[in-house]
C-alpha cells in the first residue's frame, strides 16, 4: 500500500569557492539563492522574480564549533529529486513530489563540516543541515556533539503581514502543562508586534505579502532533535528559529539537541503560493519517510466522545454505555473513554466495557496522562505512559483486553526528550496494535506519514473551550476559518468534534450556548481533517436534530483522496471539497457577521444536483437540491457563523 520512490536522476557536482549558488523549481518560478559572504552563509527566496524572502541567516551553534561563521564554501552539489507514494491520513491519498536539489557544503578552519540542503518543488522551498568532522583525530570526536541553537532565519520583506499563534511561555496558565499549542492566531498583524507571552510563535506560521502567501513549518522531527519555533521579530534579521525554553517539561531535561556526528536536522519547510498552494500543499509529508512497518490493519473512523458536553463526571459505566450505544446507532467506529476511567469505571470492570461495545460493533479508545512528574494535571491514569517498562505492562493488558487506540495528553513541551517520548510511545504501541492520538501537545511533523500507528493531534485551541468559556465560544467560527490554512494544512488537527447541542451542558438547557449553526457544525466534519474523526454529539441529539443531520454524519468519511481549495480569507470563511473514492464532498464554514453570497467554481461535479445543507435566513438547518451548471458553477450563500454542504 505504501510505495515510496526516491529517485536521484541527476547528480551533478561542481567544485570550487563559488560564493554564491541558486537553486530552481520545477517550473522555474521558485528560485533560492545561497550566498556566503565574510565566511556567514545566507539564502533568499524569490517567486515570479518577486522577493520572498530577503537575505536570511544560517548555520547552527554547537559544542564543536560555532558553524555560524569562519565558514568557506567548498563544494556544490545538484540532484533532482522524487517521491511518489500512497497515503491514508492525510488531506490526499497520493503525492508526487518534484524538486530540485542544492547541497552547499562549507568548512571552517577546525576542518568541521557544515552541509546544508535546500530542496525546491514548484510549491515549497524545505532546507536541513548536516554537520560532520573532517578526518577527526579520534573516534570519540564524533560523540558527545551538543547543538545550542540556530542561526536559520526568515527574513520577510517590508509589509509582510502576519498570522500568528504565540508559543506559550512554560508554567502558566493550567497546571504547568504548557505550551500545548493551544493558543490563538492574530490575523493580519504587523511584523514588529510583540508575541504575547514573550515567547516568539510556534509553528505554522503564515505570512501575507498581497495576493501570495507564505506557510512556514517544519517536518521529520524525531526524538532526534527537538521541536522548535520561531522568535519574536527583530527588525533586519527578521524571526529566527528558537530552541526550546528551559523551564518546559518542568524545568527537567535539555533545552539544546545531543547527537552523534554525522548529523542531520529535520526540515524548515517554506510553502509559497496563491491559498489554493497552503491548503492543498503535503509537503510536510513529501519529505519524509515511514520509519516502521504497521504491525496491524489499522482503521480510521469516527468517534463520540461524552466527555466534551458531559465533562470528568460522565466518565462512568452507565454513560458510557449511552455514548457507545450512541456511536453504534450512528455506525461509528469508536468511542472515547476520556480520563478517571480507571477510577470512576474501574480498571476490572474494563474488559467488560469492551466486550459490551465489541457486541455494539464499536471499539474503545481510552485516555492516558503523559505524566510522569512533569506538569501538576491530576487527571488519572497517570504514570502509565511514562516508562518502557509501565508502558509494556499497560498496553499488553489494552492489546488482551481488546482496546483499539489511546489518547495521551498533557505533554511537557518540545524538548528532544519530550519528542523522544511521543516517539517511544508510538513505537511500543505499534507492536501491540494500538493507534495514538495525543493531546495537550505539539504539532505533529511529518507523523502521519513517519509513525503508521500515529493518528492525530490537538495541538490547536481546541473544541473544549467552546464548552469552557463563552468568549471562546464566541470564536468557535474564526478559529475554524483560520486552521484550513495553516494549523490543519501541515498536520492532522483533532479539533475534538461537531458539536449539536445547542446549549454546551448535558441538559442541553443551562449553561452558554454554541454560537455556530448546526450546518456550520456538519460542515466543519469535512473543513477539519483527522483520519480518526470526532463527532462530540450527545445521546439526545438522536431524538431533537432532524434526520437529514444524523444521515449525514453516518455518512461522512475520515478519510481523503483528494482536498480542492474552493474559495476563502483565513478566519473569515473556507470552502473545500474533498473527495473519498469518487464521491465529493464539499463544506463551507463562514465567519463573518454578514451573509456571504459565492459562486464556487466545481468543475469535477459539473452538470450534477447535489444534496445541498443550507442555514435558512433565521439559521434553521434545511435540506434542499442544488444544481450545479455545465461550467461547473453554483451560487450558494452561507449564513454568518453557518455553513453549507454539497453531496452527491
Ligand atoms: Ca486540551
Amino acid at each position: 500500500m505504501r510505495k515510496s520512490i526516491l529517485l536521484m536522476i541527476l547528480a551533478i557536482a561542481i567544485c570550487g569557492q563559488a560564493k554564491e549558488v541558486t537553486v530552481k523549481s520545477p517550473n522555474g518560478a521558485l528560485v533560492v539563492t545561497v550566498s556566503n559572504k565574510d565566511g556567514r552563509l545566507t539564502y533568499g527566496v524569490a517567486l515570479n522574480g518577486e522577493t520572498v524572502l530577503r537575505e536570511s541567516a544560517l548555520g547552527l551553534r554547537t559544542s564543536i564549533g560555532d558553524l555560524t561563521q569562519g565558514l568557506t564554501m567548498t563544494d556544490t552539489k545538484e540532484n533532482r529529486v522524487e517521491a511518489h507514494y500512497d497515503m491514508q491520513k492525510t488531506k490526499a491519498s497520493h503525492s508526487d513530489y518534484v524538486a530540485n536539489e542544492i547541497t552547499v557544503t562549507l568548512k571552517n578552519d577546525k576542518k568541521q563540516v557544515l552541509q546544508v540542503t535546500f530542496r525546491v518543488s514548484n510549491d515549497d522551498v524545505a532546507f536541513r543541515y548536516s554537520i560532520a568532522v573532517e578526518h577527526p583525530e579520534r573516534e570519540a570526536d564524533l560523540n558527545r556533539t551538543l547543538i545550542y541553537g540556530e542561526a536559520s532565519s526568515f527574513n520577510f520583506p517590508e509589509g509582510t503581514t502576519t498570522y500568528l499563534c504565540p508559543m506559550a511561555a512554560p508554567g502558566i496558565l493550567w497546571a504547568h502543562a504548557r505550551p500545548s499549542y493551544e493558543e490563538v492566531y492574530t490575523p493580519d498583524a504587523p511584523m514588529a508586534v510583540k508575541s504575547q507571552f514573550d515567547h516568539g510563535y510556534s509553528f505554522p506560521c503564515m505570512f501575507r505579502q498581497g495576493d501570495r502567501w507564505v506557510l512556514v513549518s517544519e517536518t521529520g522531527t524525531t526524538g532526534a532533535y527537538c521541536g522548535t519555533h520561531l522568535s519574536d521579530y527583530e527588525a533586519g534579521k527578521g524571526y529566527t528559529i528558537a530552541f526550546p525554553d528551559e523551564q518546559e517539561n518542568g524545568g527537567f531535561g535539555s533545552a539544546f539537541v545531543g547527537c552523534q556526528l554525522p548529523f542531520t536536522t529535520p526540515w524548515r519547510t517554506i510553502t509559497v503560493g496563491p491559498l489554493k498552494t497552503l491548503v492543498e500543499s503535503t509537503t510536510a509529508y513529501d519529505l519524509v519517510e515511514p520509519l516502521f512497518e504497521a504491525s496491524t490493519d489499522y482503521k480510521p473512523g469516527r468517534y463520540t466522545w461524552s466527555w466534551l458536553v458531559w465533562q470528568d463526571e460522565s466518565v462512568n459505566w452507565d454513560d458510557q454505555i449511552l455514548f457507545i450505544n450512541l456511536a453504534s446507532e450512528m455506525g461509528f467506529e469508536y468511542c472515547l473513554v476520556d480520563n478517571w476511567w480507571d477510577t470512576q469505571i474501574g480498571r476490572d470492570r474494563m474488559p467488560e466495557l469492551v466486550r459490551y461495545a465489541n457486541t455494539k460493533g464499536v471499539d474503545l479508545l481510552l485516555w492516558y496522562s503523559s505524566n510522569g512528574f512533569w506538569n501538576d494535571a491530576p487527571q488519572t491514569p497517570r504514570n502509565c505512559m511514562n516508562t518502557a517498562i509501565a508502558r509494556e505492562r499497560e498496553m499488553k493488558w489494552l492489546k488482551s483486553i481488546g482496546v483499539k487506540g489511546i489518547k495521551v495528553d498533557f505533554f511537557g513541551g518540545d524538548k528532544q526528550e519530550t519528542i523522544g517520548l511521543y516517539e517511544d510511545i508510538l513505537s511500543d504501541a505499534n507492536r501491540y496494535g494500538l493507534q495514538v492520538i495525543f493531546h495537550g501537545c505539539t504539532l505533529p511533523r511529518g507523523w502521519e506519514r513517519m509513525y503508521p500507528n500515529y493518528v492525530s493531534s490537538e495541538a490547536v485551541m481546541a473544541s473544549e473551550n467552546v464548552y469552557f468559556t463563552e468568549p471562546d465560544a464566541e470564536r468557535e467560527a474564526f478559529d475554524l476559518c483560520m486552521h484550513p490554512f495553516c494549523r490543519n494544512a501541515v498536520a492532522t488537527m483533532d479539533w475534538g468534534g461537531v458539536i449539536l447541542n445547542r446549549h454546551l451542558s448535558r441538559d442541553n438547557k443551562s449553561r452558554h450556548t454554541r454560537k455556530t449553526t448546526d450546518i456550520f457544525e456538519l460542515a466543519s466534519g469535512i473543513t477539519n481533517q483527522s483520519a480518526i474523526q470526532c463527532a462530540a454529539l450527545c445521546p439526545n441529539n438522536l431524538t431533537e436534530v432532524p434526520k437529514f443531520e444524523l444521515d449525514f454524519l453516518r455518512s461522512l468519511p475520515s478519510t481523503w483522496d483528494e482536498t480542492r481549495f474552493i474559495d476563502g480569507f483565513p478566519g473569515k470563511y473556507v470552502v473545500l471539497a474533498r473527495r473519498h473514492g469518487d464521491q465529493w464532498y464539499v463544506g463551507g464554514l463562514n465567519a463573518l457577521k454578514e451573509p456571504l453570497k459565492l459562486t464556487l467554481d466545481l468543475p469535477m461535479l459539473a452538470g450534477k444536483t447535489l444534496d445541498y445543507l443550507v442555514d435558512d435566513k433565521q439559521g434553521q438547518p434545511t435540506k434542499t437540491t442544488l444544481k450545479v451548471d455545465k461550467q461547473g458553477r453554483a451560487k450558494v450563500t452561507i449564513h454568518p457563523n453557518g455553513g453549507i454542504v454539497l453531496t452527491e
